[in-house]
């Protein structure tokens, strides 16, 4: 009686009781399913988060973020930022973190020449006339061809990349062929077909130059990666019909113009004694800076020839090695930074001019050729020799809104570069580590238009056996031929 008295008590009081914990549970459950949810539904969708110990971002302020992050949507840049806010704003698809590595913007380099990478070593320490004339326009005449400067970029492309460069700027033969390549490597170009006033490998004549780019702009026009140039070699191997018909070319299409310019003191003085003209005087008395233009090397400037290429917003690829190489002197690159102008670091060669593609390389001796030159070791500091390795090559290639730096809305290119090998330590200032202690091999992964090219020191997407096999298998034939 009282059991069932009791349990008749219990029963309803024990029901009570399991209602209200399954009460209490189903909410608790479904607080906890709201805040995953939550964390979800505000969480904003992401293809890529990188994370590194450093993020050396470029930007106006030029902030470096300490355990930083950037996320990645598509082919730009979302979010730059601290890497417990990146991770609690984005659900991304797939992360890549590097505790011991610095995050940069993509190497830019202005000024090269892929193809000829075939050609690195072939002969060395000899004037620029003399490497031209006796070997290398004898092995371009024998040996380029498309099958060649496939091979070669190809080659180039690796190379810079695992160095750390997302972006070049080229000058050769059978340019189409230089961006299939750059395209298949999964990096950027502005590319220029080369006009010269002689017969070359893929044109005859200058005007048969002019008709192939044309053509080449056309196909390429409105690639993501790729931006065609035209690229009249120079004033001294161009008529200036050539030059104007250049420009004109160029502009019809909106596409940059790529030039070398006053690089040696040769050139110089020739212009001078035929037309009492610097050849920067010469090249914008003929309209060719009525455009967007980049400027190789530009060593014999003047103080009016900055004012000119101020004035018509040239960019410039300042080249150190080449110009130590070949012993062409010292670009007045200082007086020219203080002077507003865009100036951008470029490899040059990778043949005699320089023998290899490493950016890392052209920032430590830019930072150092100025130094030893002035006299003054405070001429191009750290901070100032990187931004010519980014933001400032952007800006010479006239494409600053979309590269340079880490910043949302830009394309995303950069790269991870360890940070972790004795050379690399102790570590107080990321700008003087970037310059001056690391080096190309460094990189170990590289993003291109949102795309991881590079991962862990290795291309994803070249077959680097074969590319070097290629290599071995040209120079064979490229000795032979100039026997
Ligand atoms: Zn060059």
């Amino acid at each position: 009686m009282l059991r069932s008295y009791r349990s008749r008590r219990l029963k309803p009081i024990n029901a009570d009781r399991t209602l209200l914990s399954a009460y209490i549970g189903v909410h608790w459950r479904l607080i906890l399913l709201f805040a995953v949810a939550a964390q979800f539904i505000h969480a904003e969708p992401a293809d890529t988060i990188w994370s590194a110990r450093y993020v050396i971002t470029m930007d106006a302020q030029r902030r470096v973020i300490e355990n930083g992050a950037v996320a990645i949507r598509g082919e730009r840049i979302v979010a730059v930022g601290a890497k417990a806010d990146i991770d609690r704003r984005f659900q991304p698809k797939q992360r890549l973190d590097r505790p011991d590595a610095i995050l940069a913007p993509g190497l830019i380099n202005t000024h090269a020449h892929a193809p000829m990478s075939l050609f690195r070593g072939i002969a060395d320490d000899m004037r620029l006339q003399d490497w031209l004339e006796k070997f290398i326009f004898p092995a371009e005449a024998k040996n380029v061809s498309p099958d060649f400067v496939r091979w070669g970029t190809r080659l180039a492309c690796l190379e810079m990349l695992l160095a750390g460069a997302t972006t070049y700027t080229d000058m050769y033969y059978f340019e189409d062929i230089v961006a299939e390549a750059t395209k298949e490597a999964g990096m950027r170009g502005v590319l220029g077909e080369t006009i010269i006033g002689f017969p070359v490998p893929d044109n005859k004549t200058p005007a048969g130059a002019l008709k192939f780019t044309e053509r080449y702009i056309a196909r390429f026009r409105d690639d993501p990666l790729i931006i065609p140039a035209v690229a009249p070699h120079a004033l001294y191997t161009n008529s200036d019909e050539t030059l104007k018909a250049s420009r004109a070319l160029a502009n019809r299409y909106g596409m940059p113009l790529v030039i070398h310019l006053s690089e040696t003191k040769k050139e110089n003085d020739d212009t001078l004694a035929k037309r009492k003209m610097t050849p920067a005087a010469v090249l914008d008395s003929l309209g060719v800076f009525a455009g967007r233009t980049i400027a190789a090397h530009c060593v014999w400037l003047t103080d009016n020839d900055i004012d000119i290429l101020r004035s018509r917003n040239v960019g410039v690829a300042h080249c150190p090695s080449s110009n130590m190489k070949l012993a062409s002197g010292v670009a007045p690159v200082p007086k020219m930074l203080a002077a507003g102008l865009h100036v951008g670091l470029g490899t040059d060669g990778p043949a005699g001019s320089n023998n290899d593609s490493d950016m890392f390389i052209e920032m430590n001796l830019a930072a150092k050729l100025h130094k030893v030159f002035s006299g003054d070791p405070r001429i191009l500091p750290a901070t100032t020799t990187l931004e010519m390795a980014t933001i400032g090559g952007a800006r010479a290639l006239g494409m600053e809104k979309e590269i340079g730096s880490l910043e949302p809305s830009k394309r995303a290119d950069m790269i991870a570069v360890r940070i972790d090998r004795p050379h690399a330590v102790p570590l107080y200032d990321v700008y003087s580590q970037m310059v001056y202690a690391l080096k190309g091999a460094d990189v170990r992964d590289v993003m291109v238009n949102g795309r991881t090219v590079v991962e862990d020191a290795h291309s994803l997407l070249l077959d680097e056996k074969q590319i070097l096999a290629k290599a071995a298998e040209y120079r064979a034939r490229i000795s032979a031929s100039l026997r």
